[in-house]
């Protein structure tokens, strides 16, 4: 079965309801509903219906105020009408078969937000008295109709602050993954790295286990950039990148320092671990590179804490690195 589609709030059904079974008990048409108008789109919505036995008026359906039987009965000065044909051929009341019809403005503030209306096929006359009586009761109408425009514009507000708040975050998040992150490689950046490596030396510390890192640098990068170009270099970087965040562990830091060095550092690992895996990375990135017609190595340095001191790891690495470059490059060589 398909959904009931609502045109009000919860709050102003409740309230609307009721008076509008009032209203059809005190006027005797069959079909009382409450319309909304809305003054810039010159449109009004039936809002709520009671009855429907005579009239078949749908709630959520909408005129064009020109077209609106409220309009025309208001440009006659008048409040009813029991002789809708007559009175009005070829009106859309007419065309629903009303016979009678009534309508006053639903007034909050001097403003019209709607009209409180009757309709029947049936000819009724509303009394004088009974016509004061439904003005007291479009005013009740109007103090929930306001309260619940109100409650609407609040609640497109929140949802607006909501969306503000959420796309906010986002960039947050994505600031602060910029602030971690290599650009071009999507590894963690220098920063990163620094951070995360003193919590693995602190924990090294703590728990006495070992903690290895190698460091990376392509060999003759700056001879690739200049023979082919920057954004071959970059892709160099890129490939290189790859390699590393394929072949670390969830538990491993890997991360490009800057320039063609990169760094891989592993909790619970010994240098003799990690030198496996640097052969690994020195085969897979030249293969890489070799799939797209370029040939290049990686030097390899790797120092543990087995055999240095915590705080000089990167240090010691990095003089594994530069003895590997001395020994003629394409080389791993081990911290002593
Ligand atoms: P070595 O074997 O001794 O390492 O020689 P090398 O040519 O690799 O020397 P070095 O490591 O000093 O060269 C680094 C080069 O990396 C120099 C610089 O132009 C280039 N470079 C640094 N950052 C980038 C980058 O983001 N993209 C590209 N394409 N090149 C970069
Ligand atoms: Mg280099």
């Amino acid at each position: 079965m398909p959904q009931r589609q609502s045109y009000s709030s919860v709050a102003l059904e409740q309230a609307a309801r009721p008076l509008l079974q009032l209203v059809q008990h005190l006027t005797g048409l069959d079909t009382t509903f409450l319309t909304r108008i809305d003054w810039k789109a010159l449109t009004q919505q039936v809002v709520l219906v009671e009855g429907q036995h005579g009239v078949p008026l749908q709630e959520g359906s909408v005129v064009n105020w020109s077209d609106s039987m409220c309009r025309l009965l208001f440009d006659t000065q008048r409040s009813q009408s029991d002789a809708v044909p007559v009175l009005f051929p070829g009106s859309s009341g007419a065309a629903l078969g009303m016979q009678s019809f009534f309508a006053i403005p639903v007034l909050s503030e001097g403003k019209t937000l709607g009209t409180l209306c009757g309709a029947s096929t049936e000819a009724v006359l509303i009394t004088e008295h009974t016509l004061s009586s439904l003005k007291l009761i479009a005013d009740a109408l109007a103090y929930q109709m306001a309260l619940d425009q109100q409650m609407q514009l609040q609640q497109r507000k929140v949802k607006v602050a909501e969306k503000t708040i959420d796309k906010l975050y986002l960039q947050a998040q994505q600031m602060e993954n910029l602030a971690h992150t290599d650009e071009l490689t999507g590894l963690d950046n220098r920063r990163a790295f620094q951070t995360k490596f003193e919590q693995y030396q602190l924990h090294s510390e703590v728990q006495g286990t070992a903690l290895a890192l190698m460091m990376i640098d392509i060999d003759e990068f700056k001879q690739l950039n200049d023979q082919y170009g920057h954004e071959t270099g970059d892709l160099a970087l890129q490939q290189l990148g790859t390699v590393l965040a394929a072949v670390a562990r969830q538990s491993d830091i890997a991360c490009r320092l800057g320039g063609d060095e990169f760094v891989l550092a592993a909790a619970d690992t010994t240098a003799e671990g990690l030198l496996h895996l640097a052969h690994r990375v020195q085969q897979q990135f030249k293969q890489q590179m070799q799939q797209s017609g370029l040939e290049s190595s990686l030097s390899i340095g790797i120092a543990s804490s087995v055999e240095s001191p915590l705080d000089q790891l990167l240090q010691r690495a990095d003089q594994a690195l530069y003895k590997a470059k001395e020994l003629g490059r394409d080389r791993v060589e081990i911290a002593g």
